[in-house]
């Protein structure tokens, strides 16, 4: 793969554009409007410039990623790459309109991915003329930082789209992906989502307090953070929004949001990003 276009430029496309790019790969960043465009070229240059004055890369190497990129609001600028990742806010209506621009816009042989936490990859592929080659690449966040790419294949996608794209992670990106079909939440969320909810029953519940709990999965099991630590960082509107993806799918308890995630976001209590959730961070 020699070019590939990310489409956002926010948290995770930056991320993803900025690892393409210093591997190497010439990459393009779409975004909706030059203010967008540039604010993510901003974000990226930032991003880079700190990686240089921690040592992680030097500052030829920082040209190198910069010289790598380019930022655009014009889906034909896509046309020749050879793999497009969508990172876009997560409304289905918006996925489905960009991958039809991109079906008509990318040339045939390229492969179309999505980023999507909870969107069937199936239900983007069938508005494309190209489901063999349309696939999940769920990075994680940071992207720059974490290894895992959970890589997504519904019924259409081809073993030819997969291998592809595998390599391509591994060889050319560095990074450790998985394989996983196209069910809510892939495998991590899948496994992650109920240990978090159980963990904000259990406080709710005054079984024990916030700081026994994280500390408690830290000691024990070696966790870098605890859960409701984690959940306050994932964001408590995120953390219900996909609970309830998962509930809706599986329809099983364990999914179901407790009462205490729905009364904290009602309350405007949505994690760090608020400054207030499970611990106060103002
Ligand atoms: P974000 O809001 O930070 O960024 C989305 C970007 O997309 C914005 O810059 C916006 O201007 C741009 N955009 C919106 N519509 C567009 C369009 N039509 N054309 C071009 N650009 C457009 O969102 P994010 O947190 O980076 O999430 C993006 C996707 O990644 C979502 O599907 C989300 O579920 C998924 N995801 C997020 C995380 C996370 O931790 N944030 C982790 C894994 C996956």
């Amino acid at each position: 793969m020699q070019k590939i276009g990310v489409i956002g430029g926010g948290t995770m496309g930056s991320g993803i554009a900025e690892v393409a790019a210093k591997n190497g790969v010439d990459t393009v960043v779409v975004e909706v409007d030059p203010a967008t465009a540039e604010a993510a070229q901003s974000r990226l240059e930032k991003s880079a410039a700190r990686a240089v004055e921690r040592n992680k890369m030097t500052q030829e190497e920082c040209d190198a990623l910069l010289g790598k990129l380019a930022f655009t609001t014009t889906f034909e600028d896509l046309a020749d790459a050879d793999l497009v990742v969508e990172a876009v806010v997560e409304i289905p209506e918006v996925k489905f309109e960009i991958f039809r621009t991109l079906d008509s816009i990318v040339k045939p042989e390229g492969i179309l991915a999505s980023n999507t936490s909870s969107i069937p990859i199936v239900e983007i592929g069938a508005v494309t003329e190209r489901q063999e080659q349309v696939l999940g690449m769920h990075f994680f966040n940071p992207a720059t930082v974490q290894p895992l790419v959970e890589l997504i294949y519904s019924q259409k996608t081809s073993e030819e789209t997969m291998t592809k794209v595998h390599d391509f992670c591994v060889d050319t990106l560095g990074k450790s992906p998985i394989r996983t079909g196209d069910r809510a939440g892939f495998v991590v969320n899948r496994l992650l989502v109920p240990y978090l909810l159980q963990a904000m029953e259990m406080f709710d519940r005054g079984q024990a307090t916030k700081e026994d709990i994280d500390a408690g999965m830290r000691g024990g099991c070696a966790h870098p953070m605890g859960p409701l630590e984690l959940s306050d960082l994932i964001g408590l509107d995120t953390m219900l929004l996909v609970a309830e993806v998962l509930y809706d799918e599986f329809k099983e308890k364990l999914y179901a949001p407790p009462a205490v995630l729905k009364r904290m976001v009602a309350a405007g209590e949505l994690g760090r990003k608020s400054g207030k959730g499970f611990y106060d961070y103002s």
